[in-house]
């Protein structure tokens, strides 16, 4: 096992630690995925492999794609258990994230930072090195910030922006290292002095830099490994906040209550056949309304479902359907597809 692997639970991966948020591990920062580059190879996207983990409750689908207005799927959480991988197995990548660190390596008379701190970005996960004192990992953190905008787009802190202005441009050459000197008294923001090594003059406070407006780079991290898309811009100010409070975006939670007597093959059709309860409706909505004959309307839904229902029961579903008013099932079908659908609908009328 990696030892910087971390165990998320499905809970924690739905309310805290989903794509998008930052999570602490021995070392430094890391930032979750979005599941389509987070999976590792054991996932692949196709529909066929995803059709096993899908959630095919009509009830749920009706509720969400009112919400967000266009048609969508629901997914399970894949899990190792799912995948059939140890428990210990990583499946799910994640990427550094601040890029920023400070190397702490100071106060040492052979070293070549020995009074300040050096805010640096490593080039790559596998140079991993301060570039003044060539010191590794060991004495560096991951730096606390990181900047957002209300849309949700995360980015690293632009020390460039935030020390140099436009008429005050940076006169390090293209083949110098990005660093800055990062004077720390206490954790105080107004005790964190940062100061462009190549400008000398310009320094600022973290306070400062704190109230300092970004141009929004449009970038969700999850989305993207290693080089950033070309995003349209936001249009947004972007502003530093610490990373541990980086939940940019909050889960919202719809809790659905299984009530056994819908366990019946009925039931099952409202609960697992969303193409067919959409089917259904289609029926009702169109050539229900010119028909008032009972009879009639049960041979156009058995003829309907015959062709849609791909469930094991359906010889016993049909004699549910003989002994049910067919108002109660137009009801319980118009009610599913109502625009007016809420949470509260579905506990009340015990539908799950
Ligand atoms: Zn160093
Ligand atoms: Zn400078
Ligand atoms: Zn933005």
């Amino acid at each position: 096992m990696n030892e910087n692997a971390h165990i998320i639970r499905k809970p924690q991966f739905i309310t805290r630690d989903g794509p998008g948020s930052l999570i602490e591990t021995i070392n430094e920062t890391r930032l979750i995925f979005n599941m389509t580059i987070g999976y590792d190879n054991s996932v692949n996207f196709e529909e066929s492999f995803l059709k096993k983990y899908e959630i095919n409750d009509p009830r749920l689908l009706a509720l969400l794609s009112k919400d967000i207005n266009k048609d969508i799927k629901i997914l399970d959480i894949l899990t190792n258990e799912m995948l059939n991988k140890g428990s210990m197995e990583v499946i799910y990548k994640t990427k550094r994230f601040p890029r920023w660190y400070i190397c702490h390596k100071k106060g040492h008379i052979l070293k070549a930072h020995p009074i300040k701190s050096v805010l640096f970005r490593p080039t790559s996960d596998n140079n991993f090195s301060c570039p003044l004192c060539h010191t590794g990992m060991k004495d560096s953190t991951s730096v606390r910030f990181v900047m957002a905008c209300p849309d949700g787009h995360m980015d690293d802190v632009s020390w460039n922006s935030a020390l140099h202005s436009q008429k005050t441009n940076c006169i390090r050459t293209n083949n110098e290292e990005e660093i800055y000197e990062w004077e720390a008294y206490s954790t105080n923001l107004a005790s964190i002095n940062i100061r462009c090594p190549y400008c000398l003059k310009l320094s600022k406070t973290m306070k400062e830099i704190f109230y300092h407006p970004f141009k929004c780079s449009g970038l969700y991290q999850e989305r993207f490994t290693n080089q950033p898309p070309t995003e349209s811009a936001c249009g947004r100010e972007m502003k530093v906040i610490q990373k541990n409070s980086s939940a940019l975006r909050l889960t919202s939670v719809i809790n659905f209550l299984e009530i056994p007597k819908y366990t019946s093959p009925l039931g099952v059709l409202f609960k697992e056949e969303y193409s067919t309860c959409l089917a259904i409706n289609t029926l009702i909505k169109y050539a229900f309304t010119t028909i008032s004959n009972e009879s009639v309307k049960k041979k156009m839904l058995t003829e309907v479902l015959r062709k849609e229902y791909k469930g094991d029961n359906f010889d016993m579903l049909m004699d549910i359907i003989e002994n049910i008013p067919i108002d109660d099932i137009i009801q319980e079908i118009t009610m599913l597809f109502n625009d007016d659908i809420n949470f509260i609908d579905c506990i009340n009328d015990g539908r799950t």
